[in-house]
């Protein structure tokens, strides 16, 4: 990382870049004053600091959680920008408050494990049962062992996580294995950790809340010290300690500023960062870098006093690690002004680079992203790929015919650290920040000062036409939503 006084500059030779080129016309003018604004040296660094290292890991239900919230609150306050907290519900309580393993039989050792976020706990004496090694756990794995894994404790093997695809094929693979588990009786599931050495995180149970087994990841080393002795024909037991804190539904906030528009201020660009995090970590990589970036945006155009045409919302979107709950409640509670809601626009994917949008299998929307991007190609290159993406917040607003994007980054160390202890302050770019900080701002004021907006909302019809011709049916079984979308539980009903 390079010291602060290089960076800056940097920033500031970018900045006098933009005055020169962009000149023509006050709509124009708005967005190279915008970014200029973003470029140059503001508290975004500071702010970050704050919600990482002070208050912490946030997950929901946390009081970290619920000091972030203030933290926000106060943060816009501060910026002169009007905001309010949106309450909405969190279908359950999920919390790890414990979690310990040990091994035993050719083995005798106790494993770093992280319990995997709707794991069942257990009583203070453990779950102990027999550890099988299924493999990769594919259908063919399942079949070789039979119903030798009922009321067994099954061991997992991954391939160690590198990057973002690795990611995905880590949930999609996940919730088929879990459904095989399910079907052949298991006592519970361990996971042998795909990040490095003793690194631990948490990924989601496919189940959701509907999980009713011990799920835990075990530190990489750790389980493959168990592989090991269980391919060299040993037996080993395992006893699983879980202390889960879990509860009912219960009231949770988003924070939604507001930047009222001008001759258009009815029709509403939502552009949001989610605030709480998993708790391993302290929610750097994700996503406590795009909700200083959020509180940066509002800050900065406040300042400026740039009224935009269209009203400007900036969410600390909340639930979201839990399964994309803040969103999903704003998108309910506003159901009837979603058709003046023109863009929906979620950055999650960390801190590298921002090199194009997912912008949602809409062709209009596409094309309309690459005429905002053009004052600013200079902090390209960009490409934009015209698929819909699930697995953050845009997906209640997709589902609900939302135009809608998702920034897309260079993979930095977004997959490495995703979810776990490791995904700390000092694993942010600080200097891509700042320039996706600026790319955001012109995409955000861009639809906000667009002469016309080239699409309308999507009926059901068509975002049904959406799901049948793209993979969402298959992304959203990946994150266990797809039965509250069959069921009319999330998206446009109507
Ligand atoms: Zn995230």
């Amino acid at each position: 990382m390079r010291p602060m006084v290089h960076r800056r500059s940097a920033y500031i030779f970018v900045a006098l870049c933009f005055i020169g080129t962009l000149s023509m016309g006050q709509r124009r003018d708005d967005v190279a004053r915008y970014v200029n604004a973003m470029l140059a040296d503001t508290p975004i660094e500071e702010d970050l600091r704050e919600l990482c290292d002070e208050i912490g890991g946030r997950a929901s239900g946390t009081m970290a959680n619920l000091r972030a919230v203030e933290w926000g609150m106060q943060k816009f306050k501060d910026a002169g920008v009007r905001a309010s907290t949106d309450q909405f519900t969190m279908p359950g309580l999920w919390l790890e408050k414990n979690a310990r393993a040990a091994v035993s039989g050719a083995l005798s050792f106790e494993p770093r494990i992280a319990a995997m976020p709707y794991s069942a706990g257990t009583n203070e004496d453990g779950v102990t049962a027999e550890l099988i090694n299924i493999g990769r756990g594919t259908e063919e794995d399942f079949r070789w062992v039979g119903n030798l894994i009922q009321d067994k404790f099954i061991l997992v093997e991954t391939e160690e996580l590198v990057d973002i695809d690795g990611l995905f094929r880590e949930y999609e693979e996940a919730a088929a294995i879990e459904d095989r588990a399910y079907a052949a009786g298991v006592k519970g599931i361990v996971y042998m950790g795909s990040r490095r050495d003793i690194l631990l995180y948490r990924h989601n149970a496919s189940r959701g809340l509907l999980n009713t087994l011990p799920m835990v990841s075990m530190a990489r080393i750790d389980a493959q010290r168990c592989a090991r002795a269980l391919r060299a024909g040993e037996s080993l037991t395992v006893t699983l300690t879980l202390d889960i804190e879990s509860g009912g539904p219960y009231p949770l906030e988003n924070v939604i500023a507001e930047i009222p528009g001008g001759d258009k201020k009815d029709e509403i660009v939502i552009i949001g960062a989610h605030i709480d995090s998993w708790d391993l970590g302290t929610g750097a990589n994700d996503n406590g870098c795009n909700v200083a970036m959020m509180i940066d945006l509002a800050r900065q155009l406040k300042r400026l006093g740039i009224v935009p045409r269209r009203t400007i919302r900036f969410a600390l979107w909340n639930g979201e690690e839990q399964g994309l709950y803040g969103s999903m409640g704003y998108a309910q509670k506003h159901a009837r002004e979603m058709d003046n809601h023109v863009m929906a626009m979620s950055i999650d994917i960390g801190s590298g680079r921002i090199n194009g949008f997912f912008t949602g299998g809409r062709p209009e929307v596409y094309s309309m992203t690459q005429k905002v991007l053009e004052p600013i190609k200079g902090l390209g290159p960009f490409e934009s790929a015209d698929v819909p993406i699930v697995g953050t917040d845009n997906f209640d607003f997709m589902m609900h015919g939302v135009g809608n994007l998702v920034a897309n980054h260079e993979p930095q160390l977004y997959g490495p650290t995703y979810h776990a202890a490791s995904d700390t302050y000092d694993k942010v770019d600080l200097q891509s920040l700042k320039i996706n900080s600026a790319i955001i701002a012109a995409v955000t004021i861009g639809f906000a000062n667009a002469d016309r907006i080239p699409y309308a909302r999507q009926s059901r019809e068509e975002i049904e036409a959406l799901v049948e011709t793209t993979d969402l049916e298959v992304q959203m079984r990946m994150f266990g939503i797809w039965d509250q979308w069959i069921e009319g539980k999330r998206g446009r009903v109507e």
